[in-house]
């Protein structure tokens, strides 16, 4: 069947293994049937969580790939990712998704944090720290680095210590944590400006892509308190060896078709609504669906099923929810977002010998060895990963060009005499969420007021930054309420440890 047939004459793959026990409530014999909206990493998890638990799925994707804000395209001979991506240790939910797409072995994690991080305004010429952790237990593991770290001074670094511990005892389940911004809480702890710039931003931009100041403190705590306090561990850093179209997409796609998930790409939802039952008591489905069914809109088709799992970005979900699903769905328009930048530079050699390190003192934050990753074989292909990019979101290429190559050639000696084959950037401005304070208030969780539909992404209620494992989280909340609701057990889900 081509691939661009209308949806009513596609091979439903799940269509020959129906349960006879069970009926859907669109009155067709049958197993449940969901629709998941949004083929990012949220959306994928919930269509694999819904088609292990045995629904029929359907998966729609306006654009023509799955991974949403997670993906790779072809520049050359280059596979680029449109960001860098990186998760942690702490990062479970996320593990458990590679695991489930069989991808664990293609994002690595490091076998103890390292960070190098290189200072290039230090008064006596470029210097390098290293963040790394020792097989202590909590919170010694990163007492060493702590004592050694050069780019602050030894009053810094005990008030760093101090304040550690007391991020340690913040309640992150107080409300009142989100309503205030992470600098504040810095300066009450007696934390210096460069503390925050060589260490908390340093961490946090890239974590939450916002300043101390702009970011809530309750998120920034979550972060803190995960990633350095949880175990030792935790803050282990794993990435990408392979283009991220090549897990998000390809072998995502795989593990859905394996499930029975009819994926369809370059497929925009265009409405969503619910349909009452024209005779109530006919349907042999379960209670939950007893008064209607939902519509899904599609151009050119309507496709009817029980359950609907909203995975889109905020505006988004705002523009299809049926009135009176959520209460004050404008909060959603209220939720702000964040752009990130990446540039990407190909030399004609090698440049640079560790994978990455942090920079202090440049517009430069994180740079990337993307060489093998992208397929290139000779030269070098570095990525800076620019977080909280407000500024220089919409400079032109020319002008990051004339910002960013000299900052390398300070930062890495060998670029000076290294030809820049290629330089290019890529614009993400609605990277994520804004962690701003009293973001928390505003993210809905999964379940909504109307029966069968599901939030998810990585900007609804999952205590988490827009991040990789915020969506995964999102996905299978989605699913196990959805699920919980059909009465049926989600044993098979990914479960927070206790
Ligand atoms: C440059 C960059 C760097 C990042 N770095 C990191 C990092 O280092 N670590 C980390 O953990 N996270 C990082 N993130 C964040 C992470 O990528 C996201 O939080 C996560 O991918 C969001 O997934 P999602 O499924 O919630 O949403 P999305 O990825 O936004 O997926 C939503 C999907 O819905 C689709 N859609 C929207 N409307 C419709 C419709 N009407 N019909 C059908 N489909 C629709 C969209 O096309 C999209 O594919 C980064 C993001 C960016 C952009």
């Amino acid at each position: 069947m081509r691939d661009d047939a209308p949806l009513s004459q596609r091979a439903d793959p799940a269509e020959t293994a129906t349960d006879p026990t069970d009926a859907d409530t669109t009155g067709r014999p049958g197993r449940a049937a969901a629709v998941v909206v949004g083929g990012g990493l949220a959306g994928i998890t919930s269509a694999l969580a819904l088609a292990d638990a045995g629904l029929r799925v359907t998966l729609l994707e306006g654009r023509p790939r799955l991974g949403g804000l997670a993906f790779s395209f072809q520049r050359g001979n280059l596979s680029v990712d449109n960001g860098q991506h990186v998760y942690l240790r702490c990062c479970t939910a996320y593990q458990w998704f590679l695991d489930r797409i069989a991808a664990t072995d293609l994002a690595p994690l490091q076998r103890r944090l390292d960070v190098p991080v290189l200072d290039v305004a230090a008064s006596r010429g470029p210097r390098l720290g290293r963040l790394r952790r020792t097989a202590l237990p909590v919170p010694l593991h990163l007492a060493q680095s702590l004592t050694t770290y050069p780019h602050l001074s030894l009053a810094e670094r005990a008030k760093v210590g101090r304040a550690a511990l007391a991020l340690g005892r913040l309640d992150l389940t107080d409300p009142a944590l989100d309503r205030q911004d992470f600098a504040s809480w810095l300066a009450r702890q007696g934390q210096s400006a460069r503390a925050i710039e060589a260490l908390w931003d340093l961490v946090g931009v890239a974590t939450l892509n916002a300043r101390a100041g702009d970011a809530s403190l309750g998120l920034a705590a979550m972060v803190f308190k995960t990633g350095l306090l949880s175990a030792p561990g935790a803050a282990d850093i794993g990435w990408a060896q392979v283009p991220l179209g090549d897990i998000h997409d390809t072998l995502a796609r795989k593990a859905l078709d394996a499930a029975g998930v009819r994926t369809e790409l370059r497929t925009r939802v265009t409405s969503v609504a619910r349909t009452p039952d024209s005779a109530p008591g006919s349907r042999s489905g379960n209670s939950l669906m007893k008064n209607g069914h939902w519509t899904v809109e599609v151009p050119g088709e309507r496709i009817e099923t029980d359950i609907v799992v909203l995975a889109v970005p905020q505006r988004e979900a705002h523009a299809l929810l049926p009135s009176g699903a959520v209460a004050d769905p404008d909060r959603f328009l209220r939720i702000d977002t964040a752009p990130i930048l990446n540039v990407h530079v190909q030399y004609d050699r090698t440049v640079l010998k560790r994978p990455f390190f942090a920079v202090l003192g440049s517009p430069v934050q994180w740079v990337f060895d993307r060489t093998r990753a992208s397929g290139l074989t000779d030269g070098q292909y570095l990525a800076l990963s620019q977080s909280a990019a407000q500024d220089e979101i919409d400079e032109p290429v020319a002008k990051l060009r004339a910002r960013y190559l000299p900052e390398l050639e300070k930062l890495l000696p060998a670029a000076r005499d290294a030809r820049v084959r290629d330089f290019f950037v890529t614009r993400e401005r609605t990277a994520t969420f804004a962690p701003t304070p009293g973001v928390g208030a505003l993210r809905p969780g999964a379940r909504t007021e109307a029966p069968g539909l599901y939030l998810a992404g990585a900007w609804t209620a999952t205590g988490w930054p827009a991040t990789m494992e915020g969506a995964v989280r999102s996905g299978t909340s989605a699913a196990r309420a959805a699920l919980t609701a059909l009465g049926r057990p989600g044993g098979h889900l990914f479960e927070e440890a206790a």
